[in-house]
């Protein structure tokens, strides 16, 4: 399977494009599943509408690729949703920032589950988020496994963020060690390019992701 669920439209502030032109060149990219992921703070107020919007583009093409509906979610406290605001009209959520000292998140399983939706972990490197916190690795991601949540890697490359790479993502195809912890807990992957401009979108960087993923004998989410 061939899936991309981490992508960004006008709905995103830092986004531009219109649902309908990211789906077209998904097909045209050979992708099968194709998730878009506005920011909760882009999103804001007009909630029903961006559903509606790509629901509406997910049965006009859904002969051609499954399109999902997600969100992705700043777990800082000052872009958080409100408390009451959860996610059950989404088929996914991903938490961004989980690494960084404006998050205040220290039990992720008990966060994702205030979502009503399948959650996943974007670009975050969590190995180095156990080294941080002196948590043993294999222990933490059998418990993100346990409560179904994923672990995104990211594939961005693109304009916005002048062509870097992830460097846990490319660590992580190379790293034996941390591929077995990963097989061992059970978690499920997930690919996502991250894209915030049609132009720089590179479907081949999604093909690799996934073609990767299989041949390691890891599990790539099925939403
Ligand atoms: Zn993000
Ligand atoms: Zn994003």
């Amino acid at each position: 399977m061939i899936a991309d669920i981490h992508n960004h439209t006008y709905y995103s502030g830092c986004g531009k494009d219109h649902p309908e032109k990211l789906i077209e060149a998904a097909i045209k990219g050979g992708i099968e599943v194709f998730g878009i992921s506005d920011h909760n703070y882009g999103i804001d107020d007009r909630k029903s509408n961006y559903v509606n919007q790509i629901r509406q583009l997910a049965d006009k093409y859904k002969d051609k690729i499954k399109v999902l509906c997600g969100i992705e979610i700043s777990s800082y406290y000052y872009q958080l949703p409100p408390e009451d605001w959860d996610c059950h009209e989404f088929d996914y959520a991903l938490v961004e920032n989980l690494q960084n000292d404006d998050c205040k998140i220290t039990d992720i399983p008990a966060f994702a589950k205030k979502f009503k939706c399948r959650v996943g972990i974007a670009h975050t490197d969590l190995f180095y988020y156990c080294k941080n916190r002196k948590l043993y690795a294999l222990d933490f991601f059998k418990s993100l496994a346990s409560a179904n949540i994923f672990w995104e890697m990211n594939m961005s490359y693109d304009s916005i963020h002048g062509w870097r790479e992830h460097t846990y993502m490319l660590e992580f195809f190379k790293n034996e060690e941390q591929q077995a912890i990963v097989k061992e807990s059970g978690i499920e992957l997930s690919v996502g390019f991250d894209g915030h401009r049609i132009e720089d979108y590179d479907p081949k960087r999604i093909h690799y992701a996934c073609n990767k993923i299989e041949e390691l004998g890891l599990k790539l989410v099925n939403i």
